[in-house]
């Protein structure tokens, strides 16, 4: 098979994490082609990416020094890594490319601090630089468990538009430029490791991704290679049932849909973002989460197919109000709706869930807290006749929590929802409002915040998920 894995920030945070993810990786060379994307060393006491950050902004301050105190942090702590794991030989040329770098850095905060200002380009330099020496010291360390590896700056690899710091692929281009690259290295049964997070412009411009971009690196090196796998290296066995904070007999789940993942990730679990699978998603490569700290354990594979069960999985999302338009002259009254979640629109706010019963006396629907005055706001500004008209009559806040139930199987099979419901009711958790979609994935209650974490217990031992 052809797999392309990522291992995030924090399973290359230190020598021993680095040393587990090697041993990942020659075993996986035994049976595989492999390609690594690798994210920046995120360390509790140094975070790379924000570290890189947050010395661009000093410079933008004024700071002419505002690498000084960190150049030295970061060198220190991947050569301590890499002292640990990779020859003598490997670790001199890597202090001597990692201190360039960092010098290149300290050169380009003077520039920012004369200029006064840090665009977006020159931020991208900057936050870019923490997977740049990171490729190299994991590429040092495989080296040194026996591997022909190599690192590679995905500036080379992945080619995206010049929206600076959100920058998104061009496929078709990248496709061409990854491929000529990367096959040879595979074929020579060598590994490459990649940055994850950057690219580069058609004119060599390096920009990147959007922060937590590497999972995006990987899914788009992993489509344009047309890899079997494509496997995420996290923290944790993979996809659970419920949050185990909350639910201590969650279950890490064997396996889930593509759409089950995503409306997963839209309550809150935390998975991968769709748009960042979705280049795997549109080419149905099967994508696995994996612990890097537990490699024996399978993880949760994520494909096209469905997969048993009914109800797989249940989410909160909290912090969400629930907006309640009603009035007795709201029945039949068309284009009525089309106004309320216009003016939601202009407020900026998201619809988390809608729900409006048949008797059209009230539309209800949910937003995040933060966002719901605005949203009142403009809905009395839209709605300022139909008062007077009394046509509606209330517009009613409360604060709320969301909870999801997710699982394809529970489309087409009656009874789910008379057993979420009685669960509830057994529990003595009142719901304020329910909404099912019509793909039948996904259904989702309103509670009260207080009976939200009893909420998600008892549907999760009522499924005995
Ligand atoms: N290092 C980048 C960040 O912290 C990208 C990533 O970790 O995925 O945002
Ligand atoms: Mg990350």
């Amino acid at each position: 098979m052809r797999v392309v894995m990522k291992f995030g920030g924090t399973s290359v945070g230190s020598a021993a994490a680095i040393r587990q993810v090697a041993k990942i990786a020659v075993e996986s060379h035994h049976e595989h082609e492999v390609v690594l994307v690798v994210s920046a060393m995120n360390a509790p006491d140094l975070r790379t990416t924000d570290t890189l950050i947050a010395a661009a902004k000093a410079a933008a301050e004024g700071d002419g020094d505002a690498t000084a105190e960190v150049a030295p942090r970061l060198l220190a702590m991947h050569m301590e890594a890499a002292a640990a794991l990779a020859t003598p030989s490997d670790c001199a040329t890597l202090e001597v490319d990692l201190r360039s770098m960092l010098d290149y850095l300290s050169n380009l905060s003077r520039s920012i601090a004369i200029l006064g200002e840090l665009t977006p380009r020159a931020l991208d330099l900057f936050s870019g630089l923490g997977e740049r020496m990171n490729a190299r010291l994991i590429a040092a360390a495989l080296r040194g468990a026996g591997l022909d590896a190599l690192a590679l700056d995905a500036t080379e690899l992945i080619v995206t538009d010049d929206r600076f710091g959100m920058a998104t692929p061009l496929m078709n281009e990248t496709r061409e430029q990854a491929r000529a690259c990367l096959q040879p290295l595979l074929i020579g049964r060598q590994v490459p490791v990649v940055t994850g997070f950057i690219g580069a412009t058609k004119a060599g411009v390096p920009t990147t991704l959007g922060r937590g971009g590497s999972d995006y690196s990987c899914s788009i090196l992993g489509a344009v290679l047309d890899a079997d796998e494509v496997w995420f290296w996290k923290e944790v066995d993979g996809v659970l049932s419920a949050n185990p904070k909350l639910v201590p007999e969650a279950r890490t789940m064997e396996r889930l849909s593509y759409s089950e993942m995503g409306e997963m990730a839209y309550y809150g679990a935390n998975v991968l973002h769709p748009k960042t699978v979705q280049p795997l998603v549109q080419r149905r490569i099967p994508i696995r989460i994996r612990n890097t700290f537990n490699p024996a354990h399978p993880g949760t594979i994520i494909s096209a197919e469905p997969g048993s069960g009914t109800a797989k999985a249940v989410t909160a999302i909290k912090d969400v109000s629930l907006i309640t338009v009603g009035g007795p002259g709201m029945l039949g009254l068309t284009g009525v709706a089309a106004r309320i979640f216009g003016a939601v629109a202009r407020a900026g706010s998201n619809n988390l869930l809608i729900s409006q019963a048949s008797s059209e006396q009230s539309v209800c629907f949910a937003v995040a807290r933060t966002e719901a005055a605005a949203a009142v706001a403009e809905l009395r500004a839209e709605l300022a006749n139909d008062f007077s008209a009394h046509d509606v009559e209330h517009i009613g806040v409360i604060e709320c929590t969301i909870i999801a139930v997710v699982g394809s199987g529970m489309r087409g099979t009656p009874g789910i929802a008379g057993r979420i419901f009685g669960s509830l009711g057994d529990a003595g958790v009142n719901i304020i409002a329910v909404a099912q979609g019509s793909t039948e994935n996904n259904i989702s209650l309103v509670v009260a915040p207080s009976e939200g974490d009893e909420a998600v217990r008892a549907i999760h031992r009522s499924f005995s998920l």
